[in-house]
């Protein structure tokens, strides 16, 4: 599973940090980090994060 942002979209609203905080976190800076390549044990946590992300800024692919 491949995890993308795009951080050009992104206006820190950290909506994906509370649905999935094992993948996204905001740094010191107040800027998303987050694992690109999370197990697969994480998706239903990302794919929540992808929906509830309100400016649609994450994709998901396959494996
Ligand atoms: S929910 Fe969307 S806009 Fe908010 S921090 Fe996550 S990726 Fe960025």
């Amino acid at each position: 599973m491949r995890v993308r942002v795009d951080l050009t979209l992104c206006e820190t609203h950290a909506q994906c940090v509370f649905a999935a905080p094992a993948v996204f976190a905001l740094d010191d800076d107040d800027e998303l980090v987050y694992d690109a390549t999370p197990g697969d044990a994480l998706r239903p946590a990302v794919e929540q994060a992808v929906l509830s992300c309100p400016v649609r800024a994450i994709s998901l692919d396959g494996d």
